[in-house]
């Protein structure tokens, strides 16, 4: 039978790799919610919004086709039609996506978007508020953490893979700001719900997260 699992936590807590390779196991769609904030904040870049015009922004959002597609690597993101998924990746994107996040109309219009995507079950989807607030009757609810550094240390190897010109300080700081602006937000803070498993993942592997998230499943 179907089922839906809620992954929450942190940025760069590899929530997004785990998730991928969970789904991929169980025959499960993979939902990065992220991807959706991501995508709206490179549109805003692009047609030159700041986060302080909410009114803009959100008739912007409004009228956007937003299109996640499973891929193989990272799932793809088409905006009306035209592939973004690398520039939502970006550092720009990266350093602006909390604060349009932060939105409570964006987020009602993703909320809704995401609720749609996982009506039929069989959904893995991760993100912020996804166990306490988007899916909160999700079957499973994980919590995955790491140490600031950890995640900083993880990122920094993939931009420097990528060949992006950062330091692991500048990396760790950007961490820790959008820590605290996902924490501190007044619409669905990322916080634990209260029925999720908490999963540190300082010094596993990807392996052995997924491993454990299966084990959950199937129990
Ligand atoms: O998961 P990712 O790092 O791609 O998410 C980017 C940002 O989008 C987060 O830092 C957070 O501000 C926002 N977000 C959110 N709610 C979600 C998923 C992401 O507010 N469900």
């Amino acid at each position: 039978d179907k089922f839906n699992i809620a992954i929450d936590g942190p940025g760069a807590a590899g929530k997004s790799t785990v998730a991928r390779i969970v789904a991929k196991l169980l025959g499960f769609v993979y939902v990065d919610t992220g991807a959706m904030y991501r995508a709206v904040t490179w549109k805003a870049l692009q047609a030159g919004i700041s986060p302080a015009e909410k009114q803009r922004l959100t008739e912007m959002a409004s009228a956007l086709r937003i299109e996640l597609h499973p891929g193989e690597q990272a799932q793809q993101v088409l905006l009306d039609g035209e592939d973004v998924t690398d520039y939502i990746r970006s550092i720009a994107v990266t350093q602006n996506v909390s604060a349009i996040a932060a939105i409570p109309e964006i987020r009602r219009l993703l909320v809704d978007k995401q609720q749609d995507m996982a009506r039929s079950k069989g959904v893995v989807m991760d993100g912020r508020d996804i166990g306490t607030h988007v899916l909160p009757d999700a079957e499973l609810k994980i919590f995955m953490t790491a140490s600031v550094r950890e995640r900083a240390e993880r990122r920094y190897l993939e931009m420097k893979a990528k060949h992006e010109d950062v330091t692991l300080e500048q990396v760790e700081q950007e961490i820790a700001e959008r820590d605290r602006k996902d924490e501190q937000r007044e619409a669905s803070p990322l916080v634990q719900a209260p029925d999720a498993v908490l999963l540190d993942t300082s010094g596993l592997t990807v392996t052995q997260v997924a491993e454990r998230i299966l084990e959950l499943a199937q129990a």
